[in-house]
This record gives structure tokens, sequence and C-alpha cells, in this order.
């Protein structure tokens, strides 16, 4: 027997859960914009052309899928097909990305890695905890610094 109810609730509660139900981009720029941060969008002046930059902290945020930049967490995996073609193109990224961060970082710009996994798994952080995270690395004097799901 079909209960649409349920189903309705069940959705509801399905976008509850998953907290951030737009690009992963998007929640971060909110949640910060909300805790009074101002940014730039997308500075193509800026090697790699970072997500928000923040002049005022000479920092940048990347917000990074985990399968396209190879986390090592458990949203990514190895595809099964065309496997050769992946590696070398998801190697690619990688070297891309740490070469991206080490010009911005020679530029003396600070570097904050925002992790999908952070944001829509099942460990994802609420707003107020990337907000947080995101101040606390301010804060201090690492050039670079991430944020991945908890453990
Ligand atoms: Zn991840």
């Amino acid at each position: 027997m079909t209960d649409v109810h349920t189903i309705a609730v069940r959705s509801k509660n399905m976008a509850a859960i998953r907290g951030c139900d737009t690009k992963p981009e998007i929640c971060v720029r909110k949640a910060l914009h909300q805790a009074g941060f101002r940014y730039r969008l997308h500075v193509s002046t800026l090697p790699g052309r970072p997500d928000l930059v923040f002049p005022k902290y000479k920092s940048v945020i990347f917000v990074q899928g985990c399968f396209w930049h190879m986390h090592q967490c458990a949203m990514f995996h190895w595809p099964k097909t065309r496997a050769e073609w992946w590696k070398a193109k998801l190697m690619r990224n990688r070297a891309h990305d740490e070469l991206v961060q080490d010009k911005l970082r020679e530029m003396g710009w600070r570097v904050y890695v925002v992790w999908e996994c952070a944001l829509r798994g099942k460990n994802r952080l609420s707003a107020e905890q990337l907000v947080a995270s995101f101040t606390d690395w301010l804060n201090c004097d690492l050039p670079y610094g991430e944020l991945p799901a908890p453990e």
C-alpha cells in the first residue's frame, strides 16, 4: 500500500538531513555572508580563480568536490571503467591544485579548502561549525587550512 503522506514527509526530512541542498559553494557563501563576512567571487586575476576571496584577510577559499579533487574520504571512489584514463585525469587535477596553491602562497595569500564531504556527507557540518572553523583558521598563522567532514 502506498502512503502518499509518508512519502511527502520523508522527502521533507531528506531535505533537512541533506542540509546543503544546493551547490556546496552556495552553502559556504550563504553561511559566511550571514556571519558577516564579505568576499569577492571567482577573482580571475588570482591563480586558480578562487571561489571566495577575502581581500581584508588576504585569504581565499576553494570549495572542492571530493571526487574531482581526489579527497581521501568516503565520497571518493575510483571509477571502475576507463580506470587509466580517470587516473591520469584526476592526477592532473591534483597537480593543478598544488600548483595553484603554491602560487597563491608565494603571492602572500592564505588558502582554505572546504571539502564537499564537510557539507554533504552523513557527517556534514552545520553552517555554524563551518563559520567557526574558518574563523579559527583566520585567527591562526597557518598558510593552509582545510575543512573535511569530521571522522
Ligand atoms: Zn571528502
